[in-house]
């Protein structure tokens, strides 16, 4: 494998590069964005397999980035001297996405006007460069290797894969260089005001020194380089926060719920976490990943270590540890007891910090709820522990109104009711419209309306709030018979001949239908309507039956 090569690119790859070639999408800066955050990547990567092999950190130098903006012909081009990529890797890494939801994602981007915030989103990372760029050349090493490959491209269906030359080779000493021919276009990179600008705003807080390396002077450093989670709360401002945010969740919103604590005690760690204030595209992803970062003292470990549970999955942010060992394998992550201790833990502090969200700014957390709850709605079956405090946090479209707590349901509940209705369905308008709510608003029972994909899993759980049993009203037998209608006019009271009319009635519908149901009785939950189906009291409820129907075809 010495010989140059000619190959194609994965063919969601290739039209992403149509896309991103053609584009016209107004956020092309974050393209460097996105250099810088694979540089970063790079480095951490180095610094965790170094702590192994000492040796790979011997030749390159100290870990940095550096930007070179150059004129004529226009290039800018981004190296860091981090973990490098073999041919291999540069083939792989370059010339395929592995991202679940690239497929849907895609779509997504070719149905949008203005595709920045899914580009951001979604971090189509390294292939951004060709919204900037017609031609792109990346030099790499990997840490400890005799081989230097040369990856390059312009777009469209494939890219070449050579060794590199020997002055390249010289070059890089470990590491990657990616060179952008500029399109021209997109020239106003090659000024330092906007590459200072850009990065500022993005990559601030990457942890390692970025470097601009002008075409005459001496290179200087224009990041902070400090990792934002160790910096004490009273010297950070709102403005630091949400930049830490936008870098470390590549978002462009401003985050709606922030948490930055440090824990002293048994373990100490410093926890910085988001809450995002939309939601991403891949929230209902099957993997259910979560997104935090873990770190031992100031050193990336992985983002693999499920430190929240997955209904918190939409959290974004960094947890980092001063106890845990340095060496520890991501295998070993998985049933590190300390680790589980700092889950609860944090889980704990989340849940408390949304309690207190949800009382002092209950317009910041109907966001949160209003994009994630249906995710944190699957902490109702998932987390035991937890699910009176998120049952207390849950806000519910009822019959009453919208944003409706369940303490809220309790207060106004009627004399003599002692359960929580509700009803599952597809959507408000044909829940309001369904015949079983008829007997609970003739005697103004206010009804949960439930209409998301998660709602018939938790309420199969046969969950109570503050001692009061949540019931379905689709399901086994409802008792009204204790709370008067609200019209006096139409008495509950049956007619003595209407009651025997029903016995003779019940037994001819029995009859004709057989087999097909498993009961027939008088409802109380008609009042206009004739009749409707229900499932048994104990039996599944009727739209988890619909769901796992669908579910097993
Ligand atoms: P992501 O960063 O989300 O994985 P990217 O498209 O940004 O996606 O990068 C794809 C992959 O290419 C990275 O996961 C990494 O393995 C590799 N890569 C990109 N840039 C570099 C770099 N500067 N050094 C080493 N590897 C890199
Ligand atoms: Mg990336």
């Amino acid at each position: 494998d010495t010989a140059s090569e000619t190959k194609p690119f994965q063919a969601e790859v290739a039209e992403l590069l149509n896309l991103m070639v053609h584009s016209v999408y107004s956020e092309t800066d974050i393209f460097l964005r996105e250099l810088i955050s694979n540089a970063s990547d790079a480095l951490d990567k180095l610094r965790y397999e170094s702590i192994a092999t000492p040796a790979l950190m011997e030749a390159g130098g100290a870990p940095k980035i550096q930007i070179v903006p150059r004129k004529a012909p226009d290039t800018l081009t981004v190296i860091d001297n981090g973990i490098g990529m073999n041919r291999q890797e540069l083939i792989d890494n370059l010339g395929t996405i592995a991202k679940s939801g690239t497929k849907s994602f895609l779509t997504k981007l070719t149905e949008a006007k203005d595709g920045a915030g899914l580009i951001g989103q979604f971090g189509v990372g390294f292939y951004a460069a060709f919204m900037v760029a017609d031609n792109i050349v990346v030099t790499s090493r990997r840490a400890g290797s005799g081989e230097v490959w040369t990856w390059s491209s312009s777009g469209g269906a494939g890219f070449e894969i050579a060794p590199a030359s020997e002055e390249a080779a010289a070059r890089v000493v470990r590491g990657t260089e990616i060179v952008l021919h500029l399109k021209p276009d997109a020239a106003k990179y090659l000024e330092a005001y906007q590459i200072e600008r850009i990065v500022s705003e993005y990559s601030d807080n990457i942890q390692f020194p970025i470097e601009l390396v002008p075409e005459e002077g001496e290179p200087r450093q224009i990041n902070s380089a400090s990792a934002l989670w160790q910096r004490s709360k009273s010297e950070l401002t709102e403005e630091d926060y949400n930049q830490a945010y936008k870098q470390i969740a590549g978002a462009f919103d401003e985050p709606a719920m922030t948490l930055h604590y440090r824990a002293e005690g048994r373990q100490s760690y410093a926890v910085l976490l988001f809450a995002p204030a939309t939601k991403p595209f891949d929230l209902f992803e099957p993997e259910r990943k979560g997104r935090i970062k873990l770190y031992v003292r100031r050193v990336f470990i992985t983002a693999d270590a499920d430190l929240l549970p997955p209904y918190l999955r939409f959290l974004r942010g960094v947890i980092d540890s001063e106890d845990l060992p340095l060496n520890l394998s991501r295998e070993m992550l998985q049933n590190n007891p300390q680790l589980a201790q700092i889950r609860k833990a944090v889980t704990g502090k989340v849940i408390g910090e949304l309690e207190s969200l949800a009382d002092k700014k209950p317009e910041d957390f109907a966001r949160i709820w209003e994009a994630f709850g249906p995710v944190l709605k699957e902490g109702l079956y998932e987390d035991y522990e937890r699910r009176e405090k998120l049952l207390a946090l849950a806000r519910f479209t009822t019959t009453a109104g919208e944003k409706r707590t369940l303490s809220q349901y309790v207060e106004a509940m009627k004399e003599n009711q002692t359960e929580i209705y509700y009803l599952v369905g597809d959507s408000i308008e044909r829940l309001k419209s369904n015949p079983k709510l008829e007997s609970a608003t003739a005697r103004g029972i206010e009804v949960l309306l439930l209409t998301d994909g998660v709602d018939a899993f938790w309420t199969s759980g046969q969950l109570d709030f503050g001692g009061k049993p949540l019931k379905s009203l689709s399901q086994g037998d409802v008792n009204f018979d204790l709370i008067p209608k609200l019209d006096a006019d139409k008495p509950d009271d049956k007619p003595d001949e209407t009651k025997a009319d029903e016995a003779t009635v019940i037994a001819v519908i029995k009859d004709a239908l057989g087999e097909r149901v498993s009961d027939v009785k008088a409802s109380q939950r008609l009042t206009s309507s004739a009749s409707c189906l229900v499932a048994g009291g104990f039996g599944p409820d009727r739209e988890l039956e619909k769901m796992l129907a669908r579910a097993n075809k």
